[in-house]
């Protein structure tokens, strides 16, 4: 049986823009030590904030919402939270991968700023490795493999090619396309911040 803290968890920065999805159990842990509170999302707590004490005393949530027992208490399980300490969740580092560098550049050639599928896309070192480029988050860039042919070994100056944008690595998790990856069955209440946004992208921590 899935564990509970592990179930989904919207988290939202002082705006109450959605910036991450963690777990409850992380999400718990933010609202203990007052960085985030739980936006209620049921009833007659809809939109309304809780801290960790007055989340506590909501007894019962609508049927079927997870809840969480104690030796000697119950509470429920945030859907949401809204980050009150930061305005983003304190960085998480994202794994360097040909997949995440794709993600972060959206599948387009950073020197043709075309759109590719992600077979016909390489990575290219912005400087050459032969000249002292490293391999990294800041060197690396989505290329066609027209593009990357073309700049071959040169530098960008060389080869009159630089990157659209500057790569750098990304920050924070992007909010991670929801659809049917959430788990929990909560997540209908998601949708009042939720716009489907074809820009949303997944990157992998
Ligand atoms: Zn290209």
């Amino acid at each position: 049986m899935p564990n509970a803290l592990d179930n989904q968890v919207l988290v939202l920065n002082r705006l109450w823009q959605p910036v991450n999805i963690c777990s409850a159990r992380r999400a718990l842990g933010l609202l203990f030590l007052n960085h985030a509170q739980v936006v209620g999302t049921f009833e007659d707590s809809l939109f309304s904030t809780h801290d960790f004490e007055s989340w506590m005393s909501f007894e019962d949530g609508p049927e079927g919402w997870p809840v969480i027992h104690t030796v000697s208490d119950r509470f429920l399980l945030p859907s949401i939270i809204v980050l009150t300490a930061f305005d983003r969740l304190p960085r998480q580092e994202i794994k360097f991968s040909r997949e995440n560098v794709l993600q972060r550049d959206g599948y387009i050639c950073q020197y043709c700023g075309k759109r590719f599928e992600n077979r016909d896309l390489n990575l290219d070192h912005v400087i050459p490795r032969d000249k002292g480029g490293v391999t990294s988050w800041e060197n690396i860039v989505c290329s066609c493999i027209r593009c990357n042919t073309k700049k071959g070994n040169k530098l960008p100056l060389e080869a009159h090619m630089a990157p659209l944008r500057k790569p750098v690595a990304p920050r924070w998790r992007p909010l991670v396309d929801f659809n049917g990856e959430v788990r929990g069955e909560y997540h209908e209440s998601w949708r009042l911040f939720l716009e489907p946004s074809a820009s949303s992208v997944t990157l992998s921590a």
